[in-house]
């Protein structure tokens, strides 16, 4: 697929720039009118036929200048001036975008990134500390181990909580506007990741993903997944893979005797250790760690071992032995963590992570950038109009190119921005 030229004025080739106005505009449209203005046609729009003018009445949110509009995407455009113009309230929107320019009347900027309103999770292993270290207001009194930060399931859907689309499931701009959002990226029922701030006040149990194809044999599904400490107490580790030499029959014992924990590959974790963990890896978290955790969309996870404990019920949570025996990879012996190159912490066909260091202004998305899920780590970015501390995670959508990252203050802030790859 060709990628277009990120721009903030439409100054490239006619191509590009009917590319960029489809998008934005359609973008723009949806918010504004609330519905698709694709099923609109000239005729029903009033006053505002097909090659009108675009008179000197129209919202100062343009350069005034008029001018004349001859094809669909002006019109468009004009039906948009028209409802605001016929005394109908102004367009949703219209705090959070503007126009820029007359050339640029096509480019309508995004004025904030989308921030979606989290799922709080009571887990047996949480704790408050998404409270007390990111400041969230949780419900009183809840163990909260988990923050669904973006989530596009059947039982649990992340809302957006600010600007046009607020009050939109993130399954309806999947579904409804992927490309203006999300940019050329392959084809999904649903929004393929899963965004999540884990607070592991105790050690999770002990679990494997089932790789592709035992995900098939098992009627599961699998799931590679990041793990990214924000913070960590002194004494913090994960586990992660087999110690070196451990066999399958070596573990089965070790099962029976209730002594996994001792075959596992323990790492110490502190701020800023990442990992990969592909689906198969034998894996759990140790207490003391607040994670930010990326993870392909999927909810199939077999318990090998839960540490001998009881649930929020008071019964032992069930184990899926002979899955998780079918599930792990045997040979995956010691892993390391993981290693930036560059900004780059994670490259994989599921998704790929950076780590942003924001000392200067700079654009929230790269030319190649389909969208981006950002998590900050570290001090406060200003985003358009808006201000991001520790803790808290925004989407900018693919026709946001014009958003810019800054730091607040001037004080330096780390991010994590995670993307999908753009498909081919
Ligand atoms: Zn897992």
């Amino acid at each position: 697929m060709h990628i277009a030229k990120r721009a903030h004025s439409p100054s490239g080739s006619e191509d590009h720039l009917d590319h960029r106005r489809r998008n934005i505009l359609a973008c723009f449209l949806t918010a504004a009118l609330g519905r698709d203005a694709e099923r609109d046609t000239p005729e029903a729009c009033g006053p505002w036929g097909k090659g009108g003018k675009l008179g000197t009445g129209c919202p100062a949110r343009h350069s005034g200048r008029p001018g004349s509009f001859s094809d669909w995407d002006d019109f468009r455009l004009a039906m948009i001036y028209d409802t605001s113009l016929a005394g109908i309230a102004p367009p949703a929107c219209a705090s959070s975008f503007k126009v820029v320019g007359w050339r640029d009347l096509y480019v309508m900027e995004l004025l904030e990134p989308l921030i979606f309103e989290p799922l709080y999770m009571e887990r047996v292993w949480g704790g408050r500390r998404l409270e007390s270290v990111f400041g969230r207001k949780l419900p009183t009194g809840a163990v909260i181990g988990e923050s669904w930060e973006l989530v596009d399931r059947l039982e649990a859907q992340s809302v957006v909580h600010n600007g046009p689309l607020r009050g939109k499931m993130l399954h309806e701009l999947w579904t409804d506007h992927r490309a203006e959002l999300f940019g050329g990226v392959r084809d999904s029922e649903r929004f393929p990741l899963l965004v999540k701030i884990l607070d592991c006040q105790e050690v999770l149990s002990v679990q494997v993903h089932p790789p592709a194809q035992t995900a098939k044999l098992l009627k599961g599904e699998p799931k590679s997944e990041m793990w990214y400490v924000a913070r960590a107490e002194p004494d913090a580790e994960i586990f992660a893979g087999l110690q070196n030499g451990v066999t399958k029959e070596r573990f089965l014992h070790a099962l029976e005797a209730g002594s996994v924990a001792d075959l596992l590959h323990r790492i110490p974790t502190q701020e800023d250790f990442f990992i990969f963990i592909p689906s198969g890896r034998l894996h759990a978290i140790g207490r003391g760690n607040l994670i930010f955790e990326i993870q392909q969309n999927s909810d199939t996870t077999y318990r090998v071992f839960d540490w001998n404990r009881t649930g929020l019920d008071g019964k032992p949570r069930a184990l899926h032995i002979d899955e998780s025996l079918q599930s792990i990879l045997w040979d995956d012996f010691e892993p390391a963590p993981g290693a930036p190159a560059g900004e780059r912490l994670v490259e994989d066909s599921l998704f790929q992570v950076n780590r942003l260091e924001i000392d200067a202004p700079r654009d929230a998305l790269t030319a190649v950038d389909a969208f981006g899920v950002f998590g900050v780590l570290r001090g406060s970015v200003r985003v358009g109009t808006a201000t991001f501390g520790p803790g808290a995670f925004f989407v900018v959508p693919h026709c946001a190119t014009n958003l810019r990252i800054e730091p607040e203050n001037g004080t330096p802030a780390r991010l994590i921005k995670t993307t999908l790859p753009v498909a081919c």
